[in-house]
């Protein structure tokens, strides 16, 4: 089988490392219940920044955000790794910037993620990840973004939503609340 994951928010924690790393810049010491209830994928609201600020903050702080130790979630790297060893192929489709993917795949290999470089997909942008996914004929996709998942809908890939404070109130994808749940 044919296996798509995005990576951020979906195998990874990063909005919430994000969080703290603005906690630490900003020195606004907000509680982690703030950070569960944001309805958005942005997170500077409750940090008192403007949309423009807030995507200016996002920028300066990517470097620290994406490549120091932000959480994997539990049990996510223990079902690529088992799907990797049953002989399923793993795919990676990320909109990451074009200049971060040859280092975002390191930090997944550093991890133990099971990368492959000809399986392996950065820079476009959320709306134009359907054109990859289509082409590479998956059987399964999860991503956290309901909006891509929505553009893949009349597809044959089988679509997953990771469950999310800003998708709750979808219920028309299957969602995957914990990996440690061996969905696939
Ligand atoms: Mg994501």
């Amino acid at each position: 089988m044919r296996f798509g994951f995005d990576i951020d928010d979906t195998l990874i924690n990063l909005r919430e490392h994000a969080f703290h790393i603005y906690k630490k810049k900003l020195n606004n010491n907000l509680a982690i219940d703030v950070f569960h209830a944001i309805e958005r994928v942005e997170i500077h609201e409750p940090f008192g920044l403007t949309d423009e600020q807030g995507k200016s903050m996002w920028n300066l702080s990517l470097e620290e955000i994406y490549y120091t130790d932000c959480p994997i979630f539990p049990g996510a790297l223990e079902t690529l790794q088992r799907l990797e060893e049953r002989g399923d192929e793993i795919y990676y489709v990320t909109a990451r910037p074009k200049e971060h993917g040859e280092r975002t795949k390191q930090w997944l290999t550093e991890r133990g993620f099971p990368v492959h470089h000809d399986r392996f997909f950065y820079g476009m942008q959320d709306h134009e990840k359907v054109h990859i996914i289509r082409k590479l004929q998956l059987d399964y996709y999860v991503d956290d973004k309901p909006t891509i998942l929505h553009t893949l809908k009349d597809n044959k890939t089988k679509l997953y939503l990771k469950d999310q404070s800003y998708n709750r109130h979808l219920d028309e994808f299957p969602r995957i609340i914990n990996w440690t749940d061996r969905l696939f």
